[in-house]
């Protein structure tokens, strides 16, 4: 080959890249620094599980394009070394890249690189065919992915060409023995009579050698402009993917001086945040889960993101700009200038507020996505600029704030009603009871809600009857600050939280008990934050533990209301990973019950109530009810009685089963009801 030619070719190539590449990363030094790689070790093996591993795309749903996918993927890696192999040869026929020399490694990877291309090649094939005839709904369909599959298929024709003309020019290759790809294309060259004439040869290796070369460094160079740069950047982005418990909140640092109360531009974003930008493949699986978007409300998580990303590639020249300006000013040792333009705030303008208040912070989007992007960091961020900078937010939301504030439960009832409920049934306080080992968190929906009320009431007897020996704060309970949290008032929950650990540390307590999952994830995932290193426990959990003790026995012999189906809280399960307690309970239950029917949509895939991350406090005017939809699903299992461990979800489901009038013939039930009727069962 011509090492002049590859030799200029090759650098030309890398100097484009080189400066696309600090035009996509120059923008993040202008946004807010954050420590991302600490603990390393888990973020490499988180990289290796979702990055490398593709695990995301071995979806039950969607098995085929995952899989289509993953080879494509796996593929690139692959026959990037042969890449590297080729270009070497260009400068030496037998030149090889360390340990793959005449050696058994050398045929072992000849051999797979070969299945490779083939793979790489069926990927793209299924991937075209399902963009052209099946056109998914979730997915962006436009000419560049098009032309990008075509492109990879291309360069492994290419590849193949040049390893069948290669093994002409040299038999004496030491990969030959292996390379059955390139052996078979050698074999169908000479069949085809051109493998005998030198000159064909020669001019069919230069198309497959420079063919090959030449698209490779073209494709490189495009990646950085095109959606397909997640290449690059998805390894970085799970890599960088927050190490915060999953249901967790980052805590927001009110109190220095340059605290940033929310979101609203790119320069207020942490860096990680492009990185989400630049990796979205444009799937759609984040939409095509996402209750809001399919309830027809104006959020779609995909186009928040690709409305965020085309804004940072707008910006980006005058980011950069500024970034070099403060390059050279530091390396001349003068002060930076720090300022960037003004004009950009993206809350309002390119993201409406309608689409920030429509999020249920299901966590459906992060759980979908392949490349783990952060959804629900983006919009809570946001959310937090629109309460706390703005004071702007649905006109329904000003009284549920006063209302946590003022009386600190969300319905504004007095705070020292709080333990009117539990007057006649015995339970002690902790000045009553300073012996107690459990604490049972009741939270604002058991403590005011008259349908959650009785859910307390059960679970107090069940413990009552199992002999555990708990304590309620009763008035001296107060809210745990997880749904203002979630609707953006970072000021007011941190104040809820700080005075509750404050609270639980004097009164000596150490476990907590809670049948709320809203109240249990905040406990579990944010209250380390302020000091509350307790053990949580969800109650669940705890009925569970006592049903195997033998503390509390099911009765057998009881008929319930027809087929149960137990709902998935997303807070519980999709959060929390708390999936088998309820349905060990169902199983230690199976001799009171009829049957037990499954939904599609169960544990991980779970689909919202509609009422998380504060919106069971807002209108739901647009599209349909989430409710609903919810519980139509639940209702296709043939069920009778649905059933939930959450105070939320269970006023949700009944409000949806009374809007279809069929009160009288569905139940809604939290669990730790059906597990009372089965204990107290005749
Ligand atoms: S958290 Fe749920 S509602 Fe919000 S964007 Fe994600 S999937 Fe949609
Ligand atoms: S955010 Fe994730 S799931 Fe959504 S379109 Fe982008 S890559 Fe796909």
């Amino acid at each position: 080959m011509n090492p002049i030619l590859m030799t200029l070719l090759i650098v030309a190539a890398l100097c484009l890249f080189t400066y696309s590449m600090a035009k996509r990363i120059l923008p993040l030094t202008r946004m807010q620094p954050e420590v991302r790689w600490d603990r390393p070790m888990q973020r490499l093996k988180q990289m290796t599980a979702y990055a490398i591993g593709q695990k995301r795309f071995f979806h039950r749903f969607e098995f085929t394009h995952g899989l289509a996918h993953v080879l494509i993927f796996w593929g690139f890696l692959v026959v990037g070394i042969n890449t590297i192999h080729l270009i070497g040869r260009g400068y030496a026929i037998h030149w090889s890249l360390p340990l793959l020399g005449d050696t058994f490694l050398a045929l072992a990877y000849a051999a797979l690189k070969d299945l490779f291309v083939i793979l790489v090649m069926i990927g793209t094939l299924i991937a075209l065919a399902r963009r052209l005839f099946l056109r998914p709904a979730r997915m962006t369909i436009g000419w560049e992915p098009n032309l990008i599959l075509l492109w990879i298929f291309a360069m492994m024709a290419l590849d193949t060409l040049y390893a069948g003309t290669l093994f002409i020019r040299y038999p004496d290759l030491y990969e030959i023995k292996a390379a059955f790809l390139g052996v078979w294309c050698r074999s169908l060259l000479i069949e085809a009579g051109w493998g005998n004439n030198p000159e064909t040869v020669n001019m069919l290796y230069a198309i497959g050698y420079w063919g090959h070369v030449v698209m490779v460094l073209t494709f490189l160079n495009y990646l950085p402009y095109g959606k397909h740069f997640h290449v690059i950047t998805s390894l970085p982005n799970v890599f960088f993917k927050a190490l915060k418990p999953k249901g967790a909140l980052a805590k927001q640092d009110l109190e220095s001086e340059d605290a940033i109360y929310g979101v609203s531009q790119l320069e207020e974003m942490p860096f990680k945040r492009a990185v989400d930008m630049y990796t979205c493949t444009e799937c759609g699986r984040c939409e095509a889960n996402c209750p809001a978007h399919i309830s027809e409300k104006p959020l779609s998580p995909k186009r928040l993101i690709m409305d965020l990303r085309n804004h940072l590639k707008k910006r980006t020249p005058d980011m950069c700009h500024v970034a070099i300006d403060t390059l050279k000013a530091r390396i001349a040792g003068a002060k930076p200038a720090e300022e960037t333009p003004e004009g950009e705030i993206v809350v309002g303008e390119l993201v409406k507020d309608d689409v920030l208040w429509s999020c249920t912070t299901c966590g459906n989007c992060i759980t979908n996505c392949p490349t783990l992007i952060e959804h629900v960091d983006h919009i809570v961020d946001m959310r937090r600029y629109l309460v706390q900078v703005e004071g702007r937010t649905p006109g329904e939301l000003t009284p549920v704030f006063k209302n946590f504030e003022n009386m600190s439960n969300p319905w504004g009832l007095a705070s020292n009603a709080r333990a009117d409920w539990f007057e006649s049934l015995g339970v002690k306080t902790p000045a009553e009871n300073p012996d107690f080992e459990y604490l049972l968190y009741v939270g604002c929906a058991g403590s005011f809600d008259n349908r959650n009320k009785k859910v307390a009431t059960t679970l107090v007897k069940l413990l009552q009857t199992a002999n555990v020996n708990f304590a309620c704060l009763g008035n001296d309970e107060s809210c745990c600050g997880e749904t203002v949290r979630r609707l953006g008032n970072e000021y007011l929950a941190q104040a809820m939280m700080e005075a509750n650990v404050s609270l639980w540390k004097d009164t000596g307590v150490k476990k907590i008990i809670t049948a709320c999952p809203h109240c249990f994830n905040t406990f579990k995932n944010e209250y380390e934050q302020f000091g509350g290193d307790f053990t949580y426990i969800h109650h669940t959990e705890m009925i569970q533990a006592l049903l195997g003790s033998g503390k509390l026995n099911p009765k057998p012999g009881l008929n319930g209301n027809g087929p149960v189906v137990y709902h998935d809280a997303c807070y519980l399960g999709r959060y929390n990973n708390i999936f088998e307690a309820p349905r060990k309970i169902l199983s230690r239950m199976q001799t009171a019950l009829t049957d037990v029917v499954t939904p599609e949509r169960e544990k991980r895939t779970s689909f919202c109530c509609g009422a998380g991350g504060g919106r069971m406090w807002m209108e739901e005017h647009i599209g349909e009810r989430i409710n609903k939809l919810r519980c139509d699903q639940l209702l296709e299992t043939g069920a009778r009685t649905l059933l939930t461990a959450c105070p939320y979800c269970l006023i949700m489901l009944e409000d949806a089963i009374k809007d279809k009038e069929r009160e009288d013939e569905i139940k809604v039930m939290d669990i730790a009801e059906l597990v009372k009727t089965a204990i107290t069962a005749p």
